[in-house]
């Protein structure tokens, strides 16, 4: 049989050693079927000819018959250009090249039919078409006149003449060789139940489709089975780890909760709080292991559900963890964790990577004997001499900081895996947590403590520095603080940091009377903490920094954020920034500094982050404007398998119809025993072996 699953590319027709090696290198193409999977990203209806004396100034792309009159080469050094006058009898058009003029002068005749392709333009009085495709006449039958594939191309394909024209006549080869059908890759049941083509027809019309329908049913085929084994992974995934661990049951609240409730708490807790704590209670209650995505907007009072929720964990003769992306987040936690706890007798410490010495061994036996109650850290909780007496709760904040491999870490701190609640701001629109955090169960904090004013954007060019320095001056006289936040990226780390020491040098000069703070990723880790504690505690007045105080930061008082070279950041960013603003009783506001030149993109991001507060509304837009596999922290959090032809976004209801199809599937053969499933499990078992990250985990 033919075996396309393996057979080297260089042996197809028209590739050998040098273009293969090229497809491997730019494209990771190696197989026939990695060719055959490689699908276009437009089509363009190439279904009717058009006469020369039909063309006016503003069509689409449009093909043409006719023969090449002459050739004219004209201009010097990159002015030069090769001109083919073409004609079909009813007037003349200029067919025009910029490069490889050597080439088209080698390959194509004078009075001989052709078909060429391209769009027209007018030049004065002269059509010119620029770079057209040209094909023979006679190898261009009605057959191939349908929808002519796109394919992407690197620059250093071009060059070597693979261009989309090029890929797509090596996918036409290599169709044309398919004499058998290709082994289906979905079970027989779910095709006929779901209407869809057979994998051989999909392949060959998402290449070449004859109409608009089959290139339709093409598409629905593939991406209804990408989706539908990103599912039934998912689900089947989350089926193996209830099978395989039992949680532990926290049947009780008890002294600690209920004191904390009473006397601890300062406030009343919110109805989304209260709500959250109820669902995460039934489920470490359940018997099963829980795993549990908190959302909630920056502001929220996450925080405080994580702790009741270690103290119940407590209650039932468990230790607690808490885990935070950065030294500083670590040390806030730590802080206000103690602080609320005062007078209930839980012992709390703290473990960073600069705890070190007799210290580091004390908090290490403590949490060995189980002294300690509650541990709170970075990731240096996960080394492996961090030894608990009895862990029987987790907590992750900030997870789109953290791996799905450092969470598996963290389930092997019990002999069984202790509850795990992953918090975050990131508010991940539903169908994207659906795919990626498909083995969590969500919770949503959907409603701000009360009192909160919502904070005020604006967005200001940064040659109108005079009045947004008044501004601020107005702001810490009345006794508040202030944030200035510049960007920093690894590629251009130098002159960020520049900028940054600039962007201090200038605000100190300018507020002589007041006290700055600066902190970048360069400093040691005591002296960030250091100079973060004299801004939380209110000796400085202005708190200069990168991105390090992006997440979790929390100071009441500040209330103004600016946000330098606000158009290098993303937007799920600029919103984070915005956080650490707003949360005291005072009006809060943000200011977007920017530039003037302005891509249309980043306008748009700035306009939304004007207009809206909303985290979930900001996130669906951020996911519109970059896609999803450019979301923050997609990569780490383990996207199932890259997708080659669905969009989460676009293709949400064949993603929630597909689940279904996926959960029943796992319902009605739990065993993998069913012969007619054997096909879909095989499946899933070579993709998983193509992915690490989840195969870390079991
Ligand atoms: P995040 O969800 O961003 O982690 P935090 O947990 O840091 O938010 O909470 C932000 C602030 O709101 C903290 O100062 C916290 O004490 C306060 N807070 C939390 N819950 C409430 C509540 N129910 N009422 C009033 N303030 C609250
Ligand atoms: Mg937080």
């Amino acid at each position: 049989m033919f075996d396309f699953e393996k057979r080297d590319i260089k042996y197809l027709t028209g590739v050998g050693p040098q273009r293969a090696a090229t497809l491997n290198k730019e494209l990771a193409i190696f197989t026939l079927k990695d060719l055959l999977y490689y699908f276009p990203y437009k089509y363009i209806d190439r279904s009717r000819l058009y006469y020369i004396h039909e063309i006016d100034g503003n069509m689409p792309y449009i093909q043409l018959r006719g023969q090449i009159l002459s050739f004219e080469e004209n201009g010097e050094g990159y002015r030069r250009r090769l001109i083919a006058h073409f004609s079909d009898g009813t007037g003349v058009v200029d067919l025009i090249w910029f490069q490889g003029q050597k080439f088209i002068l080698n390959k194509y005749k004078v009075r001989t039919n052709y078909i060429i392709f391209g769009k027209p333009t007018y030049f004065g009085s002269r059509i010119n078409i620029a770079h057209p495709d040209i094909d023979p006449a006679e190898e261009f039958t009605s057959a191939n006149m349908g929808l002519q594939p796109y394919y992407n191309t690197t620059d250093k394909m071009k060059r070597s003449g693979l261009n989309s024209h090029a890929i797509e006549k090596l996918i036409s080869n290599l169709l044309g060789q398919i004499k058998q059908p290709l082994p289906e890759t979905l079970p027989t049941h779910i095709i006929e139940q779901n209407h869809l083509v057979s994998l051989t027809e999909a392949l060959q019309n998402i290449h070449l489709p004859k109409t608009p329908e089959a290139l339709r049913k093409a598409q629905y085929r593939l991406k209804f089975e990408e989706l539908f084994y990103v599912q039934l992974n998912i689900l089947r995934y989350m089926k193996e780890r209830q099978q395989r661990y039992c949680g532990f049951r926290f049947n009780r609240v008890g002294d600690f909760f209920n004191t904390f409730y009473k006397k601890n708490l300062p406030f009343e807790l919110t109805g989304a709080q209260k709500r959250v704590i109820k669902e995460i209670r039934q489920d470490m209650g359940s018997g099963r292991q829980m795993n549990r995505l908190l959302q909630g907007d920056v502001g929220s009072g996450k925080t405080l559900v994580a702790l009741m929720s270690m103290l119940l964990a407590l209650d039932n003769g468990y230790q607690a963890c808490m885990m935070a992306p950065t030294e500083i987040l670590a040390n806030q936690h730590y802080e206000s964790i103690s602080r609320m706890l005062s007078g209930l007798y839980i012992r709390v410490e703290l473990l960073t990577g600069s705890i070190k010495g007799k210290r580091r061994n004390e908090i290490l036996s403590g949490v060995l004997t189980g002294e300690i109650h509650i541990l709170i850290g970075t990731h240096a909780l996960l080394e492996d001499t961090v030894v608990f007496s009895k862990l029987g709760f987790a907590v992750i904040d900030e997870q789109h900081r953290f791996g799905v491999a450092q969470r598996a870490k963290l389930w092997k701190k019990n002999v069984s895996p202790p509850h795990v609640l992953v918090m975050t701001a990131t508010p991940i629109p539903r169908t994207l947590a659906m795919t990626l955090y498909g083995d969590l169960d969500v919770s949503i904090i959907d409603e701000l403590p009360p009192g909160r004013k919502p904070i005020r954007t604006i967005h200001q060019y940064d040659n109108n520095r005079k009045s947004l320095y008044l501004d601020i001056n107005k702001q810490i006289q009345a006794g508040r603080q202030v944030y200035f936040v510049y960007p920093l990226i690894k590629e251009s780390e130098k002159m960020d940091l520049k900028n940054l020491e600039d962007g201090y040098q200038t605000i100190c000069n300018h507020f002589p009377q007041y006290q700055v703070s600066k902190i970048h990723g360069q400093m040691k880790p005591a002296e960030k903490d250091c100079e973060m504690l004299r801004f939380v505690n209110g000796e400085t007045q202005i708190l200069v920094a990168t991105t390090v105080i992006e997440v979790g930061v929390n100071v009441p008082n500040a209330s103004v954020m600016v946000i330098e070279n606000a158009e290098r950041f993303g937007l799920s960013q600029l919103h984070q920034l915005r956080g650490r603003v707003g949360r005291g009783a005072e009006q809060s506001y943000c200011i977007l500094v920017t530039g003037f030149k302005l891509s249309e993109e980043t306008q748009k991001r700035i306009e939304i982050m004007v207009q809206t507060n909303d985290g979930f509304e900001i996130a669906e837009a951020d996911l519109k404007l970059r896609g999803p596999g450019d979301l923050e922290g997609t990569q780490q959090s383990g996207v199932a398998f890259d997708l080659k032809i669905a969009n989460i976004t676009r293709d949400s209801q064949i993603l929630q119809h597909v689940r279904e199809i996926a959960r029943q599937e796992i319902e009605n053969d739990p065993n993998l025993e069913n012969p007619q499933n054997a096909i879909m499990w095989e499946q899933l078992r070579i993709l998983r072996k193509h992915n690490v990250n989840w195969s870390s985990i079991s």
